[in-house]
């Protein structure tokens, strides 16, 4: 019989993740307007592609249609991506953001930069939740994932591909089963963000390109923010452009994005924000650790 902390948890997962079965075993699992993980499920065990922002408990929803036996596989290393992460154990994500992932995130920097502009403005917040008690102990990742690496889930396998540009370790994971690519913020319908210090634009381009070269391997795109499942001509259009600012001045604006001006610039149903000539862009792991001086450079 679940204990009254159970029953109270799996109800609030259940009335808040929105679940949906994208392809043969793969479900995401949307925090409605903020960001979607992906679970995909093997014959042995299952892989659980990133984990939200842990704004309600993740095991309840996940237990229900996942193998005994969990990894998770982060995208990358921002918050939004990897607060359900404590609640598993087996974690990976690339090795130079293995650190960033331990470090744990206070209540009062969660709700400045992220949970005070929700209960002002949305997207919403779950039934009950208590703006109060959010925070992010900070999380293991026993496995470093490099490029090229396989996860055999039984039955099927996921690849690892390095696709750096939104942050230096971005990883994409490709299901050989399906052709589905879960891409976290490397593609989505919306705004890309490439104004970051850890972001590098050109790496950005050759992620997309690389990504375009294998197009025959993918047939739909499980993006981290937005409407999902994408169609792969959405690689094209974020490789369009990152190729239109290489190639010279492109229509860009100055705009502000957290507080400081960055440079926006119009593709084909997307934008990207890049830094400000001149500037080294927005450094997001000061702004959650502002007391450490190293930063994720
Ligand atoms: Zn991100």
């Amino acid at each position: 019989m679940p204990s009254a902390f159970q029953s109270r948890s799996h109800r609030l997962a259940v009335s808040w993740f929105r679940i949906k079965e994208v392809a043969d075993q793969i479900f995401a699992i949307e925090e409605p307007g903020h960001v979607q993980s992906y679970l995909v499920n093997g014959d042995r065990r299952s892989a659980l592609i990133d984990t939200g922002l842990g704004l309600a408990p993740l095991h309840p929803v996940v237990d229900e249609l996942a193998q005994p036996e969990i990894v998770v596989l982060n995208t990358h290393w921002h918050f939004d991506h990897v607060m359900g992460n404590p609640a598993f154990e087996t974690i990976a994500i690339a090795g130079e953001e293995r650190r960033l992932i331990q470090r744990a995130i206070d209540n009062a920097t969660l709700r400045r930069i992220y949970i005070d502009a929700c209960l002002v403005s949305g997207p919403p917040l779950p039934p009950g939740f208590d703006p109060q008690c959010c925070r992010f102990p900070g999380s293991v990742a026993a496995r470093p994932l490099a490029d090229g690496d396989t996860i055999d889930l039984g039955g099927r396998t996921l690849i690892a591909l390095a696709t750096p540009g939104h942050t230096r370790g971005s990883m994409s994971f490709l299901d050989t089963r399906t052709g589905a690519l879960a891409c976290g913020d490397l593609v989505y319908a919306g705004t890309l963000y490439a104004h970051f210090t850890d972001s590098d634009t050109e790496a950005y381009r050759q992620s997309l390109e690389a990504l375009l070269d294998r197009a025959g391997d993918i047939r739909q795109i499980l993006p981290g923010h937005n409407r999902y499942p994408l169609t792969t001509d959405w690689l094209g259009k974020a490789h369009q452009v990152f190729t239109a600012l290489r190639e010279g001045p492109s229509a860009a604006e100055t705009t502000s994005a957290w507080g400081a001006p960055v440079r926006r610039h119009h593709g084909d149903q997307l934008d990207l924000l890049t830094p400000v000539p001149g500037s080294a862009g927005i450094d997001l792991a000061a702004r959650l650790w502002p007391e450490r001086t190293r930063s994720v450079q």
